[in-house]
């Protein structure tokens, strides 16, 4: 009889969990600190700072709301213009709109999918007054990030940098997150390491710190009745998710090494394909390898068309696109996704500018268009990741 089971699914990237997860959070259960106070919130901050390198590091309970704290302390007003990574998840820039501020989208370099130096000095002659750029290392992937702060530099610019992909990811030897003068992380469910949920803002400036710790907790003032003289949020971490975040610490190097392990093994299987893997600076960059990604050679392209909510393609021999995998993908029961659309296209930013390196080019919207995600699970098995390859190889027959 022919098996018709279906296949076990193939994840883009799930929770690893080993086991101390659960003792810390029980821990927190045990001992009744299960609020935003806490051994764990403590000792997940202690280490932030210590794997990161950052004096201050404030749990909260998402990597958007470490964003919103960052645009709070960096003092950007309404209708203030900030300049964003356009090929990013749109956590990345909604924080601006939420202190009603206008982000300007700056176009994204080819050598590692980030925001293009070149682009963002443009932007600069053309909006000189702009004070708070928002850099991305997408996918793990550290950004260009000496020319970018020679940029920022030169034109008296604060970083805020969004390392919520790339925790653990190194540039010349420092840790992401550590550049910005705010930063945030993210423990969201599919990061490379996770809470469940949770985030943090990590800066090297005590009275910032201190100042996220009052607004995130509903911004108290020091009086013995509830007295509030700033608006607050309840964006605190809680004592339980930390506990996770807090077992899935010492894990983070484990996790990154089987995420190079997988983009090690599609580069060598995709060698004769004309594809190639997400692009790094391997003299300056080690990523974290969150995501391994390929992109399509333009000459090996099938034609394929995306309006706003569907796409398609037509099947050429020798020629694919990232609707084609994606698709074989999912008829396997394998998760895929395509890359992050740029924020310049989508319709609730299509009357924000986009500031291209140079006039008519559009670098994001090409890798959107050529570029997909690959299952990056760390618990996949060398058969199943064999599996997502011999689809990927029988698109191109
Ligand atoms: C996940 C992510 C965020 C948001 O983090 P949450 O913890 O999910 O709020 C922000 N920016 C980027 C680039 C992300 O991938």
């Amino acid at each position: 009889m022919a098996n018709t089971e279906p296949k076990k699914k193939i994840w883009l990237a799930t929770p690893t969990m080993h086991g101390d997860e659960l003792t810390y959070m029980a821990e927190a259960y045990h001992t009744n600190w299960m609020s935003t106070v806490g051994a764990n919130i403590n000792e997940v901050e202690r280490l932030a700072c210590e794997t990161v390198g950052c004096k201050h590091a404030v749990g909260l309970a998402c990597g958007t709301a470490a964003l919103h704290m960052a645009m709070k302390l960096a003092g950007v007003r309404p209708g203030e213009r900030v300049f964003c990574t356009d090929m990013t998840f749109a956590a990345t820039v909604n924080p601006v709109v939420y202190e009603q501020a206008v982000p300007v989208f700056i176009d994204t370099e080819p050598d590692t999918w980030n925001m293009d130096p070149v682009a963002l000095e443009r932007a600069f002659e053309k909006y000189p007054e702009v004070r708070v750029v928002v850099i991305v290392h997408l996918y793990g992937t550290p950004a260009k990030l000496d020319e970018l702060r020679a940029v920022c530099d030169r034109h008296g610019a604060v970083i805020i940098e969004d390392a919520a992909e790339s925790l653990g990811a190194t540039y010349k030897g420092k840790q992401t997150g550590s550049f910005g003068t705010y930063n945030c992380i993210s423990f969201n469910g599919n990061k490379i390491i996770t809470g469940s949920s949770g985030g943090m803002l990590l800066t090297d400036d005590k009275d910032a710190a201190d100042k996220v710790r009052k607004w995130s907790t509903q911004s108290r003032d020091n009086a013995p009745w509830y007295q509030h003289t700033e608006v607050g949020y309840n964006y605190r971490m809680s004592n339980v998710i930390a506990g996770v975040v807090r077992g899935q610490f010492p894990y983070l190097q484990e996790h990154i090494d089987r995420k190079r392990a997988i983009f090690d093994r599609y580069k060598a299987a995709f060698a004769d394909l004309p594809v190639k893997m997400n692009p790094y600076e391997a003299d300056r960059a080690v990523p974290n390898f969150w995501l391994s990604c390929m992109i399509i050679d333009k000459n090996a392209m099938c034609r394929q068309t995306r309006g706003d909510l569907r796409a398609s393609f037509v099947p050429e021999p020798g020629k694919s696109c990232p609707t084609e995998i994606l698709e074989a993908l999912a008829a396997q029961n394998i998760e895929g996704r395509p890359i992050w659309k740029p924020m310049h296209m989508q319709p609730i930013y299509t009357d924000n500018d986009f500031v291209p390196a140079v006039d008519g080019a559009d670098v994001g919207a090409d890798i959107f268009a050529r570029g997909l995600c690959l299952p990056s699970d760390i618990k996949m098995t060398v058969e199943e990741q064999e599996r997502v390859i011999e689809i990927v190889r029988s698109c191109f027959e």
